[in-house]
């Protein structure tokens, strides 16, 4: 198969050509520039011409930068957990572009009623094994991390000890460098509106995706690319 277009046939090595018939490069216009749109665009930018679109003069300026900034691993549900675990590492990597790390140690704790109390036991049971750190915490343990709570109605918790704040507006920041040290064009007041196809634009039987926005047009987007 071929490396990188899976369902391809790889080239043998007399097709010395093969690979020149192949669309090695899209053009890809991602919508949002908010976290999930950086990120989309720092990963798709090394091997697509991307154009990221944000209807803002910032990117950012919705949730991404309402966010609470805390890194949990056991919280939301299993797709959450499992893509937060996954980027553990990477936020703990001292990246060349940053002279801070994205993470610092801020242990968080959920209360539970004392009602609640197998509901609490169950989730730290199901924490605790995707990460040790997180474990139950009983009333006279809560008391003492938190002496403020009235333990008459909350009575037991839930300690993720490795949780950490993090740094959101460095990372945004880092993805939005690494899509356009690759060639991303980032358009700001770059609302769309409308998403049209044109097949009499095909090129090699798929047709190009267009985006309408009040200021913006094909040209914008991809200059001698979808025509
Ligand atoms: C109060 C609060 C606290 C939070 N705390 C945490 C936390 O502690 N930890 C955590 O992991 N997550 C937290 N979250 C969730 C997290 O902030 C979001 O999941 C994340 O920011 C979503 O990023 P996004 O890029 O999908 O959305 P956004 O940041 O909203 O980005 C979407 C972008 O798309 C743009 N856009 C929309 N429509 C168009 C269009 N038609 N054309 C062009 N651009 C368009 C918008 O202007 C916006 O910039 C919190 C969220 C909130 C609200």
């Amino acid at each position: 198969m071929h490396p990188r277009f899976p369902g391809c046939p790889a080239a043998h090595p007399s097709q010395t050509n093969y690979c020149q018939r192949v669309p090695l490069r899209r053009v890809v216009a991602v919508i949002g520039g908010g976290i999930a749109g950086a990120t989309a665009a720092c990963h798709i930018a090394p091997e697509h011409d991307v154009v990221l679109l944000e209807q803002e003069a910032e990117l950012a300026f919705h949730t991404t930068s309402r966010s609470a900034a805390i890194c949990l691993e056991h919280d939301g549900n299993n797709v959450w957990r499992g893509l937060n675990q996954s980027s553990r590492s990477f936020f703990e990597t001292a990246h060349d572009e940053l002279d801070a790390p994205l993470l610092e140690p801020l242990p968080v704790l959920n209360v539970h009623l004392e009602a609640a109390r197998n509901e609490a036991l169950a989730d730290a049971a199901m924490g605790t094994q995707r990460t040790p750190a997180v474990r139950f915490v009983d009333t006279d343990e809560l008391q003492l991390l938190c002496p403020p709570i009235d333990t008459a109605v909350v009575g037991c918790g839930v300690l993720e000890a490795s949780a950490a704040s993090i740094d959101v507006m460095a990372i945004h920041q880092l993805y939005v460098r690494r899509a356009m040290s690759h060639g991303a064009q980032v358009l700001r007041n770059a609302r769309v509106t409308a998403i049209e196809r044109h097949s009499a634009a095909a090129i090699d039987g798929e047709f190009p995706t267009s985006l309408t926005e009040r200021g913006v047009h094909e040209k914008d987007l991809a200059p001698n690319r979808l025509r």
